[in-house]
């Protein structure tokens, strides 16, 4: 019994940081098996999403009950389409994206794909129809082929490597010594953060979800890894309902919707044009990122 306490209450501690910060949440749910914060309805059906609307129907949320992070937020993502949030820091952007992957219960209004509340379904279907490509990618002491492998339990190493050349990311696991088998996580070999997203999104294509939460990376890449996974990004992204956390503005101009986030409300939205245009706080957000990065630029070439 005290063999079994100890790792479940360990789990328990990792359960809540990796709840917290968004990061491999599947990888965490795997592991977890049967633990369950969030219990399956007794009638729970099994989702099976056609086109992926996602609804956020008048949302209330808090954490705790003194405090309220989300009000009223109301949106539609249309089936195929990207929606991105942007706002400041701790306005309430990674809490949507667990609100879906129903980390947490609202507390007002509803959230549904496909019109069915993501209460009213398997927690096992709702999670198996969404993909995360989180900001940063934990990797498991394992090779590289399991890694990826991971997000398709049963592929075969066709599969594998087809996800990892449409990720690009094959060339590079071919110049291993060991390629497919090399070992990587904290006790193998070191990847780059633009690496190991990569790794992430050949996860994802394998898993082939209908929905994607795609959790922007923090802390920028190059430029040029940037554009790289730009490019993936809104390869996988095509035909996939897609909500797009946006800690920075650079991922979300060809986002059909935009939603700002003020304090928990949504208090603008519309396409990147309609918004400059509105001339509101995403236009001064955005202003504020290009004299930022002219300054950069001066800077690299002052170098
Ligand atoms: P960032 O861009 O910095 O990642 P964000 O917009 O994604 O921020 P959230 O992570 O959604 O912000 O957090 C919204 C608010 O909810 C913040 O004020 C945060 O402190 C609070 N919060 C987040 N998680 C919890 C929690 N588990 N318990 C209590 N409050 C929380």
């Amino acid at each position: 019994m005290i063999q079994l306490y100890i790792p479940l209450n360990f789990l328990g501690v990792i359960y809540r940081e990796i709840k917290q910060s968004l990061a491999d949440m599947e990888r965490l749910f795997a592991l977890l098996g049967q633990h369950r914060e969030i219990a399956d309805a007794p009638q729970a059906r099994v989702l099976a999403p056609r086109g992926a609307e996602v609804r956020f129907a008048h949302v209330e949320f808090s954490y705790e009950a003194k405090r309220q992070i989300l009000f009223d937020v109301d949106f539609t993502i249309a089936a195929g389409t990207t929606t991105a949030v942007v706002g400041h820091s701790g306005s309430g952007k990674s809490t949507l994206a667990r609100l879906l992957f129903r980390f947490y219960e609202v507390n007002g209004g509803a959230i549904s794909i496909d019109g069915a509340d993501v209460r009213a379904v398997t927690q096992a279907s709702l999670r198996g129809a969404i993909g995360i490509v989180p900001q940063d990618t934990v990797l498991f002491n394992d090779t590289i082929e399991y890694n990826i492998g991971y997000g398709k339990p049963g592929a075969s190493k066709d599969d594998i490597v087809a996800a990892a050349k449409a990720a690009s990311i094959h060339d590079f696991i071919e110049s291993l010594p060991d390629g497919y088998a090399s070992m990587v996580g904290e006790r193998g070999l070191k990847l780059s953060g633009g690496e190991k997203q990569r790794v992430a999104i050949a996860r994802t294509l394998l898993k082939n979800p209908a929905i994607l939460i795609f959790d922007e990376a923090t802390s920028a890449l190059d430029s040029k890894a940037e554009q790289a996974i730009q490019a993936q990004l809104r390869e996988i992204a095509k035909n996939r309902t897609t909500l797009v956390i946006a800690h920075r503005l650079s991922t979300v101009a060809d986002a059909e919707q935009i939603l700002v986030l003020e304090h928990g409300r949504i208090v603008e939205r519309g396409s990147h044009l309609a918004l400059l245009a509105a001339d509101g706080l995403y236009a001064q957000m955005w202003q504020r990122q290009q004299a930022r990065q002219d300054e950069e630029l001066g800077d690299a070439e002052a170098a």
